[in-house]
């Protein structure tokens, strides 16, 4: 009850819009991925940002404008974790959707990917029994099914640069990121190489992340990310929700000054989930 008061208390972002698009819910939510909508939802009502939230499936157009939105696009793409069989599905209906989604992308779109969404979004998932699924070639990685289940918490560094940007989300200096790691659970044979020049999400401290060898976790594009963070990843690493809605509002609004909100129980979320990773702190 307290707490709810302390949000509404912190409200003042009023009369702006973040425009959603969730990629494929029907086939791509094995992993309960869908907490991280919720969890971007009630962050944006708690500041009275407006949310509208489009489930995007097969055979359906991204033409955003079509469905009464902005011409300007949806602000955050979501895609999250699947299957093998649903990939392979999914993998085909989103070729027709590759050249929207890249557009978007170089024009400051943000996306989140998580696991079969990630590795759909590469150059290619080559799964065990040796099919070859066409990604996008968003990310410039590849991944490749493995006989090694990779299944325990994920404990990440983040890269210098977005760690740099992150701390510089919120503008009240008396508001202090209590910790900029991200941690989710990962559950995932497929195994992921990143090409020469991409970028990761961050260092591996705790778990397998891209490959279990390389100590690499995800991959940065722009503002698109793909990582193997389940959990759901966002309702306990609150400060990588905000960055996210910050840099989505961001195209639209210009530069929009996010207040920070009472997020104890999701730092306590956090703290637990490092825990059970047995990650010595
Ligand atoms: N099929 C993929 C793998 O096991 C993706 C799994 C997932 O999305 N969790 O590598």
């Amino acid at each position: 009850m307290a707490r709810r008061l302390t949000r509404q208390l912190t409200t003042g972002n009023g009369q702006l819009t973040l425009n959603i698009c969730h990629l494929y819910p029907d086939l791509m939510d094995t992993y309960g991925d869908k907490g991280n909508i919720i969890t971007l939802v009630k962050r944006c009502q708690w500041r009275g940002i407006n949310v509208r939230v489009s489930n995007i499936g097969v055979g359906q157009s991204l033409d955003f404008s079509a469905k009464g939105g902005p011409a300007s696009g949806w602000d955050l793409y979501f895609f999250g974790g699947g299957q093998d069989r649903q990939q392979q599905i999914v993998g085909q209906d989103l070729q027709k959707k590759a050249e929207d989604i890249k557009c978007a992308i170089e024009n400051g779109t943000v996306l989140l990917s998580i696991c079969g969404g990630y590795q759909l979004l590469q150059n290619h998932f080559k799964t065990l029994d040796g099919k070859m699924i066409k990604g996008i070639g968003l990310f410039n990685a590849n991944t490749v099914g493995s006989t090694t289940r990779m299944i325990q918490g994920l404990l990440i560094e983040l890269n210098p640069e977005l760690k740099n940007q992150i701390l510089s989300i919120y503008p009240d200096t008396r508001y202090q990121i209590p910790d900029t790691r991200l941690v989710g659970f990962e559950n995932h044979s497929g195994k992921t190489y990143l090409e020469s020049e991409t970028q990761p999400l961050g260092s591996v401290l705790k778990g397998s992340g891209n490959n279990g060898k390389d100590g690499t976790e995800g991959a940065v594009y722009k503002n698109a990310f793909g990582c193997y963070l389940h959990g759901s990843l966002l309702p306990k690493n609150p400060h990588f929700a905000d960055y996210l809605i910050a840099k989505a509002l961001e195209r639209r609004y210009g530069i929009v000054n996010l207040k920070p909100l009472n997020d104890f129980l999701e730092w306590q979320a956090h703290q637990s989930a490092i825990k059970q990773t047995n990650h010595q702190s």
